[in-house]
């Protein structure tokens, strides 16, 4: 069995949670954005059903809509969230900022257990990513590649037919651009893309069809 890939769609922003596993039943997510009840249900189910060990919680980066879920995943599997330290500061407004979007968020955000860098291996099971600094829409975002598998997650950083938007705090749209250029576009065309938001693409389709590269 190759590495098995469960999309969740959650919160009011409608951002994809991914849990990843293989045949050894560990797991690691990808971004937990679960937000209300039933979406905290739905993942534990989903772990329970397939007999699955939750071994690590990456992020992309720390939006709110790609951490709503940590602390949940601390409370309740004592999983500590990683990522790059460059974005932890947007976990000291994670209250206001869901504020801002009319949500209910009295938690405290769960903070980065261990700090992600550039270029490295992160394992689980049988199989591994490695983490691509792609910074731009926020400074720390990572991108999770495997070639093996010819998958990457690269957050909010690259869409099927757009970009990340670069407005929000600390933010750079030439950064970006240049993170999308050197680090993402340079894989191999047939790379299935799984962003932070909306349907897969490949790496060869937004070479050719985003109209903001
Ligand atoms: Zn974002």
């Amino acid at each position: 069995m190759n590495m098995q890939i469960k999309t969740f769609t959650f919160n009011p922003f409608q951002e994809n949670t991914y849990l990843i596993y293989d045949e050894t039943g560990e797991a690691v997510i990808i971004d937990a954005g679960m937000f209300f009840e039933k979406e905290k249900n739905e993942m534990k189910q989903f772990v329970e059903r397939n007999n699955l060990s939750l071994k690590r919680v990456i992020n992309t980066h720390l939006h709110i809509d790609h951490q709503f879920g940590n602390k949940f995943l601390f409370d309740t599997y004592g999983l500590q969230p990683e990522g790059d330290e460059k974005d932890e500061f947007l976990l000291d407004a994670a209250q206001i900022s869901a504020g801002m979007f009319g949500l209910k968020y009295h938690e405290q955000a769960q903070r980065l257990g261990r700090y992600i860098v550039d270029g490295e291996e992160i394992k689980f099971g049988n199989n591994s990513f490695v983490s691509l600094a792609v910074p731009g829409h926020s400074p720390g975002s990572m991108a999770f590649y495997n070639a093996n598998e010819s998958v990457v997650f690269t957050g909010d950083a690259l869409f099927n037919g757009s970009i990340g938007r670069t407005d929000l705090p600390k933010g750079d749209y030439a950064t970006l651009i240049k993170s999308i250029q050197e680090k993402l576009l340079t894989l191999p065309d047939n790379t299935v893309v799984y962003s932070g938001h909306g349907p897969t693409t490949t790496i060869g389709n937004e070479k050719q069809y985003n109209p903001f590269l």
